[in-house]
């Protein structure tokens, strides 16, 4: 069995989904841990959940890159509805599901 390693932690359920499959596209297996898993979505706030996501050591550098490389291609924008910030790799406002209207070049 693999030893895993810890890429992230600290996000919230929706930004972690959304790196993983990103991240799973990309050929990388990722498991994802957290109190937030246990209890089930919605029971938290968002901001409360705390989520971790594990990778295969060697899968680990492969990993990090691809991260580095998503943050650095996908800045992130405001939403004009309620003005949340949201990852620039969401397509809808994690806060109020308003679709992404700014513009961005
Ligand atoms: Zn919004």
């Amino acid at each position: 069995m693999e030893e895993r390693k810890c890429l992230l932690t600290g996000g919230n359920l929706l930004q972690a989904h959304t790196w993983k499959g990103l991240l799973q596209i990309s050929g990388i297996e990722v498991e994802l841990r957290g109190e937030a898993l246990l209890g089930g979505i919605g029971e938290l706030p968002v901001d409360l959940q705390n989520v971790e996501l594990w990778v295969s050591q060697s899968q680990l550098p492969q990993a990090q890159a691809q991260l580095n490389s998503l943050q650095c291609d996908l800045p992130k924008w405001q939403c004009v509805q309620c003005h949340e910030f949201n990852e620039g790799s969401f397509e809808l406002c994690w806060h109020c599901s308003a679709e992404r209207s700014e513009a961005h070049n």
